[in-house]
C-alpha cells in the first residue's frame, strides 16, 4: 500500500521528483496537482475525499469503470502462476493465446491476427514499419509514405506524434519524421462553408486522392485516420466521408489503417468505430479500452491481406520485451470477456448512448453560446462559439475551453477542453441515473462558466 500523507506532502514531492506529461510543470507545481486515490464506478476520490464523476473514463480508456474484481482477480492469479515470460524465441504462454483468440473473434472478420504491444503509441510505430515492410517484402520498397491528417492524435512517441498532425508536438523534437504527410481534416463545422455536411465529406475525403495523385500511388503506403478524432476535438466526419475513403485506398491500391485506439472496444456504440462507419480498414491499432485500462497493452489487428504476405516474408524485425504481457493478457481478456458477456457495448448501442446523446443535446443545443454538440455513443463534445448563425468561433482559441474545464473540474465533473470545445467519454458502464447526474451538473458548470465569462466581458 501508499503511505499515507497530507495532501500538501504529496503534492509536495510530485513538484519534487515527478515530470507530468503533456503539462508546464512550473504552473502545475504552483497550484499542485489534485491527487486521485481511489475509483468505483463511474466515480474517482481525491485525497481530500472529494467524490468525482470522471466523465473522460481515465484517459478515453476505462470502458469497464473502476473497481472490478474480476480484473484484479486475473493480474493476481496471473502474476501467482507465471508473472512474465516472452514471446520472441519460439514461446508463447496461454494468456497470449487466449487474447488473441478472442481478438479475433471480437474483431471484424478480415482480422484474425493480432501483434501485442504495450500503448496506442507503440502500435502507431509497429504499423509504419508493418505497412512499409509489407510492400518493400512485394518488392516495393519506394511505396513508403503514410498519409494522416491535420490533428489527428496517433500518440506520443517519435511514429505517433510523426502520424499524429498536432503542430504543438511537431514543433518540439524536429517531426514529423520523413515519409509522413497530412491532409486537411474532416471537420464541417469549421472547414465545410457554405457546403452540405455530405457534400463537405466527399471534398475532405478527395484531399486524400489528390495527395496521392500528388505523390504517386507507387509511393504511398497507407492512410490513416482515427474513425471519430478523440484527442483533437470529438470530431465526427459526414456519413459520405469514410465510405469514400475506403473507395480511394481500394483503388490507388494503399492501406487504409483505422486507428481504434479511442474508438474501438464499445466506445461509438459498436465494438470498432469502423463497424460504425461501415468500412473495412487492413490494420488496427488498439490500446485503451482493449484493457479498459486496468494493465497497460496495445496491439495491431492485422487483417489476413497484410498477416498473409507478413507471414511469407521471413522475420519480423520488430517487437517489445512486453509485447504479449502475460499479465496484461490476462486482465485484458477478462475485461473483453465482461463487456461483451454483460451485453455493455449493445446497451450504450441502443440505450444509454442515445440517452445520453439525447440528454447533451435537451442540456446545449439551443444556449446561445454553445454549438456544434455532436456525440456518438459514449463519446461527445460541444463547442463555445462567438455567433452561433455564422458558425463564428471565439477570437483566442482554447481561453474559453480553459476557462470552463477549470469550473468543471472544481465541480467534481471530469471533461477535457480541446481549443473551445469541451469533450467527454465517460466509462461505458453509466446508468441513465448517472448520466441525469452528470449532465445536471453540467448544465450547472456552464452557468457558472456563463457568469465567468461575463464578468469578463467576454460574452
Ligand atoms: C491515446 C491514443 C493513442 C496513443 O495511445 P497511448 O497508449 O497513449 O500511447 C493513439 N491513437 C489514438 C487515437 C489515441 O487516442
Amino acid at each position: 500500500m501508499n503511505t499515507p500523507r497530507t495532501t500538501q506532502a504529496w503534492q509536495a514531492l510530485d513538484a519534487a521528483h515527478h515530470l507530468h506529461p503533456f503539462s508546464d510543470a512550473h504552473s502545475l507545481n504552483q497550484l499542485g496537482s489534485r491527487v486521485v486515490v481511489r475509483g468505483e464506478g463511474v466515480r474517482i476520490w481525491d485525497s481530500e475525499g472529494q467524490c468525482i464523476i470522471d466523465g473522460m473514463a481515465g484517459l478515453w480508456c476505462v470502458n469497464l469503470g473502476y473497481g472490478r474484481k474480476e480484473l484484479a482477480e486475473a493480474a493476481y492469479q496471473q502474476m501467482l502462476e507465471l508473472p512474465f515470460y516472452n514471446t520472441f524465441f519460439k514461446t508463447t504462454h496461454p494468456p497470449v493465446i487466449e487474447l488473441s483468440a478472442l481478438l479475433a473473434e471480437l474483431t471484424p472478420p478480415q482480422f484474425n491476427h493480432v501483434f501485442l504491444t504495450n500503448s496506442g503509441s507503440e502500435s502507431n510505430d509497429t504499423v509504419i514499419r508493418m505497412a512499409r515492410h509489407f510492400w518493400a517484402a512485394q518488392g516495393q520498397p519506394q511505396k513508403k509514405t503514410l498519409i494522416s491528417r491535420i490533428n489527428a492524435y496517433h500518440g506520443s512517441t517519435i511514429g505517433g506524434a510523426s502520424l499524429g498532425g498536432m503542430s504543438y508536438m511537431h514543433a518540439q523534437g524536429d517531426l514529423p519524421i520523413p515519409g509522413i504527410v497530412h491532409i486537411e481534416q474532416p471537420y464541417w463545422y469549421v472547414n465545410g462553408g457554405e457546403l452540405s455536411p455530405e457534400e463537405y465529406g466527399l471534398k475532405a475525403a478527395r484531399a486524400l486522392e489528390a495527395k496521392i495523385l500528388e505523390l504517386g500511388a507507387e509511393n504511398v503506403a497507407a492512410f490513416i485516420g482515427e474513425p471519430i478524432q478523440g484527442a483533437g476535438g470529438v470530431i465526427i466526419p459526414p456519413s459520405t466521408y469514410w465510405p469514400e475513403i475506403q473507395r480511394i485506398c481500394r483503388e490507388h491500391d494503399i492501406l487504409l489503417i483505422s486507428d481504434e485506439v479511442i474508438c474501438g472496444f464499445g466506445r461509438t456504440g459498436r465494438w470498432f468505430g469502423c463497424e460504425y462507419f461501415g468500412f473495412a480498414p487492413d490494420l488496427m491499432p488498439i490500446a485503451k479500452g482493449l484493457s479498459s485500462g486496468y494493465q497497460p497493452i496495445g496491439g495491431v489487428m492485422v487483417g489476413d491481406r497484410v498477416a498473409q504476405v507478413l507471414m511469407n516474408s521471413g522475420d519480423f524485425n520488430h517487437g517489445m520485451t512486453y509485447s504479449g504481457h502475460p499479465v496484461a493478457a490476462a486482465v485484458a481478456a477478462a475485461n473483453l470477456k465482461i463487456l461483451r458477456d454483460e451485453g455493455i457495448v449493445d446497451r450504450v448501442r441502443d440505450d444509454t448512448g442515445p440517452y445520453l446523446q439525447k440528454k447533451w443535446q435537451d442540456a446545449f443545443a439551443d444556449h446561445p453560446h454553445l454549438d456544434d454538440v455532436r456525440g456518438v455513443g459514449f463519446l461527445a463534445a460541444f463547442t463555445w462559439v462567438k455567433d452561433k448563425s455564422r458558425r463564428e468561433l471565439f477570437a483566442n482559441p482554447g481561453e474559453i475551453g480553459t476557462i470552463c474545464r477549470d469550473i468543471f473540474f472544481k465541480n467534481n465533473l471530469i471533461m477535457r477542453a480541446v481549443g473551445d470545445s469541451m469533450v467527454s467519454a465517460p466509462p461505458l458502464v453509466m446508468t441513465r441515473t448517472e448520466i441525469d447526474e452528470m449532465i445536471a451538473l453540467a448544465v450547472r458548470c456552464v452557468g457558472q462558466t456563463m457568469d465567468a465569462l461575463a464578468a469578463r466581458g467576454l460574452v
